[in-house]
């Protein structure tokens, strides 16, 4: 079993910043990176414009910076594998992969999210090539282009507005009648010239040479119709990957872990960041800047129970008195006080 101060699950945007915080203030950290999205959501975007200090870079690229970054600090170790069991019931927290186990005080999660997908026929083809989950993120990139939303909740028609300032056509396709978004996004919806919502309807195929140039649709009587479309924004949710945490930590019914405050959750020094609890804004500068976040609350935490400066002035004391075992823990605190408990 191995000892740390700081554990950071998930290496992406909120996880990175979260470790170079920790190491910076002088914390022994341990990051699971996950086996097979080491990096997180953008090593598999194509291109990034809204992350402060570049104007465009690819994806991967940008996540092989956060690690060069990384690789600055000796006492951040990255192990690239997956957690798949943890112990929060009692400090030193315990986190396991199916080869490690380690242990530490504080805990980060950032395990992000994943979007809920469609299936139809050559989504794999087009991914990123005209398929995306982000209108935020890749919106832009299909200025003067026909573009189509799929789904009819808040995210959907959020996003079909924000198209619309810059696409001269926005098609948004919802697979029944019923329009989950709220009324104010509704009626904003419906002064926009420029957007069509058509129900009851689904994609079942998409085509084009390299990139996306056409969908078919499909209608509930079976009736198909082919659209010219160059974009299409997956708009049906997103799922937290919580499940490892779900009888540790309070969740909302999506299954997001529910911060108190900034990143603290429901247990003392754990704390979450990024998309596994933001299910609002999930952006790469928002996740980082969670993580900056949650490395200095872990920070106060662990200046709280476990003093940096002199770790070795921790004592024990267990005595029996009158049958009853009692125990003290007596250390310094920050300011030379002597604390008992
Ligand atoms: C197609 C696409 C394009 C995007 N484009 C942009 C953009 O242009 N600009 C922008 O700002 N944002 C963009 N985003 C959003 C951005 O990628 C996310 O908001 C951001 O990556 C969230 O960061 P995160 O650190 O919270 O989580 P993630 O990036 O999701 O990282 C999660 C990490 O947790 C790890 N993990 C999960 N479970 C475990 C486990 N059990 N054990 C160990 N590790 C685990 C994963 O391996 C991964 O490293 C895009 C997203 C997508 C999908």
């Amino acid at each position: 079993m191995q000892k740390t101060d700081v554990i950071i699950i998930g290496s992406g945007p909120a996880g990175c910043t979260a470790a170079i915080y920790a190491a910076r203030n002088n914390y022994n950290v341990i990051m699971f990176t996950g086996e097979i999205k080491k990096g997180g959501q953008l090593i598999n975007t194509e291109i990034v414009e809204n992350y402060l200090g570049y104007k465009s870079i690819g994806g991967y690229e940008l996540v092989q910076k956060f690690f060069e970054h990384i690789n600055e600090y000796p006492n951040i170790k990255l192990i690239d594998e997956t957690v798949i069991k943890v112990n929060f019931n009692t400090l030193p927290y315990n986190v396991k992969t199916v080869n490690t186990e380690v242990e530490a005080h504080s805990i980060i999660i950032a395990t992000g999210a994943r979007a809920r997908l469609p299936t139809f026929y050559n989504f794999d083809k087009f991914w990123n090539k005209g398929i995306s989950t982000c209108a935020t993120c890749d919106g832009p990139l299909y200025k003067n282009k026909i573009v189509c939303v799929i789904g009819g909740g808040d995210h959907a028609f959020e996003s079909s507005l924000l198209l619309s300032r810059y696409c001269p056509k926005v098609y948004v396709i919802i697979r029944n009648q019923r329009v989950r978004a709220q009324k104010l996004f509704q009626s904003k919806v419906a002064k926009k010239s420029n957007i069509t919502i058509i129900k009851d309807a689904k994609v079942v195929e998409v085509f084009g040479k390299t990139y996306l140039e056409n969908i078919k649709v499909q209608f509930k009587n079976k009736e198909k119709q082919i659209l010219p479309c160059q974009g299409i924004f997956v708009a049906i949710g997103h799922i937290p990957e919580t499940e490892i945490f779900k009888s540790h930590l309070e969740l909302d019914k999506e299954g997001y872990i529910i911060t108190k405050g900034t990143t603290n959750t429901s247990k003392e020094g754990i704390f979450a960041a990024g998309d596994v609890s933001d299910k609002r804004y999930r952006q790469a500068i928002t996740a980082a800047g969670m993580g900056c976040q949650a490395a200095m609350n872990a920070n106060n935490f662990l200046n709280g129970i476990q003093p940096k400066e002199n770790k070795e002035g921790i004592f024990k004391l267990k005595f029996n008195l009158l049958g009853k075992i009692i125990e003290f823990s007596v250390h310094n605190g920050n300011e030379g006080e002597i604390n008992l408990s």
